[in-house]
């Protein structure tokens, strides 16, 4: 039976590097002999226009029937009013919180050709190799809020359960690797954090004794991203400090549109999406990158398929298109040619032809 694939655009550039990211899908099924069902479905600022709602009923019935789901981004200055009772923002997170998918992992690679689009020097950067692990359905996020006129709060809380399986699904991952984990917290202060680590220490000694486990404060973390980053191997975190510091290591790697990502749960089903937002400051110009949501549907392929070989094909493919000189403007060097969205998918597209 043909996998089933829920793709939903969003806003902003989300559709424009989603269309990138279908032709790529197409491609690979066309030359493996593989059948791939895609159904669109609506969320966000987009579903609010149509349907009133951010994550209507129609796209939660579809993201629990597919085996994955492709996601573009969401959001943009429409539906930003701090009033607003619909946000787009909150549909993700219905999204994520529905298909529970509990880790996201983002792995941040330096690559030789674009060592000159990021703002840190090229010896800084050679050979980084992370794969950062955040908990994505806990935390101060979801915590009950409250606000009066004067005062407001929002409240970070996490269960054993919850640290465990993605500390656990880091220990699997390291396994694989260079068998190093950081765990980032916040131990000096938050109580979370102090149970986050005893967790760790527990977990890694009964689960994972042949790796090795360090403990790092989120601001060390943050420093170390930048003046050590390639030490890392494994680094794994709470929700909020991992937003940060994903965004923060995407830099390493040039630019937020090179990075994909994955959020999977128990069973390996998965939501996959570039980890930049809707770029309203881009949007309908065609110079978006697509390279961070063509990589997330080889992740896809991956994670949620079991097609390691075609996930491979595509890596490769968006590798040798950055290596031929070709990028978008946010990677553009004083020697590459500029492409816009759809010809740097051409490109990739021809690759996986030839
Ligand atoms: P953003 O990631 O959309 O953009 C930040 C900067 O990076 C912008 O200058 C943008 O032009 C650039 N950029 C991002 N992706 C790019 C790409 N593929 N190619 C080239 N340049 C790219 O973050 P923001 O501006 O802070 O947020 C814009 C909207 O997106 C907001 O509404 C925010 O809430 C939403 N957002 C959504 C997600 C998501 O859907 N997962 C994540 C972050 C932000």
């Amino acid at each position: 039976m043909a996998a089933l694939i829920g793709v939903l655009p969003g806003d902003g550039i989300g559709p424009e590097v989603i269309d990138q990211a279908l032709r790529v899908l197409d491609a690979i099924a066309r030359r493996s002999g593989r059948h791939f069902e895609l159904r669109q479905g609506l969320i966000g600022g987009a579903a609010i226009d149509a349907t009133g709602k951010a994550f209507p009923e129609d796209t939660r019935r579809l993201a629990l029937e597919a085996d994955a789901v492709l996601l573009g981004a969401v959001g943009g200055p429409k539906w930003s009013d701090p009033a607003a009772r619909e946000r787009p923002e909150q549909g993700l997170l219905d999204l994520r919180a529905a298909m529970g998918v509990y880790a996201n992992v983002r792995p941040v690679r330096t690559h030789p050709s674009l060592y000159d689009a990021s703002p840190l020097r090229p010896e800084r950067i050679r050979d980084v190799d992370i794969l950062v692990i955040r908990e994505l359905t806990g935390g101060i996020y979801f915590g009950a809020k409250q606000r009066d006129a004067d005062r407001a709060s929002d409240l970070c809380s996490y269960s054993r359960a919850e640290i465990e399986r993605v500390l656990r699904v880091a220990g699997v991952m390291a396994r694989g690797r260079r068998g190093r984990v950081t765990s980032v917290d916040k131990a000096n202060v938050l109580e979370t954090s102090r149970l986050w680590r005893s967790v760790a220490n527990e977990l890694f000694a009964r689960e994972f004794p042949e790796l090795q486990l360090e403990h790092m404060l989120v601001d060390a973390a943050a420093m170390h991203l930048l003046s050590r980053p390639r030490e890392f191997d494994v680094l794994v975190t709470e929700n909020m400090f991992g937003d940060i510091l994903t965004d923060e290591a995407s830099m390493l790697a040039g630019s937020m549109g090179m990075l994909p990502s994955a959020s999977l749960d128990e069973k390996g089903r998965g939501l996959y999406e570039p980890i930049h937002g809707s770029a309203p400051d881009i949007a309908g110009r065609g110079i978006a990158n697509p390279c961070g949501t063509i990589l997330s549907a080889a992740m896809l392929l991956r994670h949620s398929l079991g097609l390691e070989a075609e996930a491979a094909r595509i890596e490769n493919a968006v590798h040798e298109v950055l290596e031929s000189g070709l990028r978008t403007r946010d990677i553009a060097a004083a020697s590459s040619r500029e492409a816009t969205t759809v010809q740097m998918g051409d490109a990739v597209v021809a690759r996986l032809n030839a």
